[in-house]
């Protein structure tokens, strides 16, 4: 018999799971352990709370998670709960599925002034999850600038301009929709360093910005290359780069109609942000230049007006004690997904944080067959017999998944009218919800 233990229960977690359950069969016990009484990770508190089609893949980790050789282990911290010595006697393999959890930050004066966060938690925060709920943005201002060209970049300038109308349907949890109600912002200002031909954003994510009832999309026609030039891009690329131009031709007059601008900024590299009473009011950006496709600062620079900021230029993993870490790159050090001997890593936890969903398959899939040619038929491990042995021993109060089935029906009775859920935001509801 193999013991597998996978920490984290989002995307790459499952992934892995469903490769080792297929592998294996019979012959494997996978436990599925997670900090939150909660799975499927950025599934549930990372994808748009309006992309509720993205979020159906869930139901594939479910149908994993309800094969007879795999279980959910949540409410669960590897690292304090537990010790990862004590889950290397436990277990043939541990795999780190744990993602990235932390904003990276830019590193620039007044980058900790009041209403300036790190996209991890702003989208954590409208999508209700524990650690970032209590946030508390301030939308009283009139001016967002939000840093970053890639998807989150979208995501958030999107939930910024939608209506209460258009987040019907969606599982924006309910602080955050009435926060938005109050919302008084008229431009929001995307900020990238270089330019229209070094987006990250994607086409289907670029052109729901067409289609916004309040808010209109905005590029300086003088900041995009020639029109040529777009045919040494690759399709996807090509596909946003024409959106692009078509936001550049939209009127004057219909962003006058629409009390929410979004305008791109390009070739714009923050350099400070600047405050009044302890509370963000400005970013200082450098415009810069594009040199063998690298950002160089040209010496000039101007203020952007900034009531709120939002960075959306990445994360990085979290250490846990007893596994090495590279600090500078933010994640576990590895060779295809290789850590130390029983100990391996997949997802953004193993590659940074790039990739969609679908990348995690393949990921999970390619660490299995690592783990096999490294632990054979298995050792003489005892697994969750030993771990809930522990468990018990430390009063940890376990989640598993016939639990969670239980707080997600509390969630679905609790939702407001057209939307699927009405998510508990800390852990106690989760808990209290699961019951005895
Ligand atoms: P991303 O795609 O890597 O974009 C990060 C952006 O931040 C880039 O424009 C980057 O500019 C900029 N940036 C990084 N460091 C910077 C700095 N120091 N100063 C100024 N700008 C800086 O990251 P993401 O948007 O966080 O997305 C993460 C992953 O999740 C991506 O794979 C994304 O596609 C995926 N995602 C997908 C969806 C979806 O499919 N709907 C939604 C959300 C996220 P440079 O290029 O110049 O470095």
């Amino acid at each position: 018999m193999r013991h597998i233990a996978i920490v984290g229960s989002g995307p790459a977690g499952y992934y892995t799971a469903e490769a080792a359950a297929r592998k294996w069969g019979d012959d494997v016990r996978i436990d599925v352990i997670d900090r939150l009484p909660v799975p499927y990770g950025l599934i549930r508190t990372g994808v748009a709370p309006d992309h509720q089609s993205i979020k159906k893949v869930s139901l594939r980790y479910e149908k994993t998670a309800l094969t007879e050789n795999v279980r959910f282990v949540g409410n669960v911290n590897v690292g304090s709960d537990v010790s990862v010595t004590e889950l290397r006697d436990l277990y043939d393999a541990i795999i780190f599925a744990t993602g990235a959890p932390n904003d990276r930050r830019l590193g620039l004066d007044g980058e900790e002034l009041d209403n300036v966060h790190g996209s991890a938690e702003f989208v954590g925060w409208y999508n209700g999850h524990p650690q970032f709920a209590a946030l508390d943005p301030d939308f009283s201002g009139r001016h967002a600038v939000v840093v970053g060209m890639g998807n989150v970049a979208l995501d958030v300038a999107r939930i910024l301009s939608k209506t209460d109308a258009e987040l019907d349907g969606s599982d924006i949890v309910a602080h955050a929709l009435d926060a938005l109600r109050g919302s008084r912002l008229e431009t929001i200002t995307i900020v990238g360093r270089r330019g229209p031909h070094q987006i990250m954003m994607t086409p289907k994510e670029l052109g729901e910005l067409m289609h916004l009832e309040r808010a209109s999309p905005k590029v300086d026609p003088a900041d995009l290359p020639p029109e040529g030039d777009d045919a040494i891009l690759e399709p996807g690329l090509r596909k946003s780069v024409t959106l692009l131009r078509e936001f550049a031709a939209i009127p004057e007059s219909i962003h006058g109609e629409t009390p929410i601008t979004i305008e791109f900024d390009f070739f714009a590299n923050p350099t400070a942000m600047r405050g009044k009473d302890g509370k963000v009011a400005a970013v200082t950006v450098e415009r810069t230049t594009i040199e063998k496709g690298r950002a160089v600062g040209t010496g000039e620079t101007y203020d952007l007006l900034a009531d709120l900021v939002v960075t959306c230029i990445g994360y990085h993993s979290s250490p846990i004690d007893g596994v090495p870490f590279d600090e500078r790159a933010g994640r576990f050090p590895n060779e295809d997904g290789r850590i130390l001997p029983g100990l391996y890593c997949v997802g953004w936890a193993k590659r940074g944080p790039t990739g969609t969903i679908g990348t995690n398959r393949p990921d999970g899939y390619a660490v299995i067959d690592i783990v096999n040619d490294d632990i054979g038929m298995g050792g003489r491990k005892r697994g969750r017999e030993g771990f809930d042995e522990l468990a018990v021993e430390r009063g940890i109060d376990i989640v598993t998944f016939r639990d969670w089935q239980k707080i997600e029906q509390a969630e679905e009775a609790a939702a407001r009218a057209g939307a699927p859920r009405e998510k508990f935001v800390d852990i106690a509801s989760m808990i209290a919800a699961k019951g005895k």
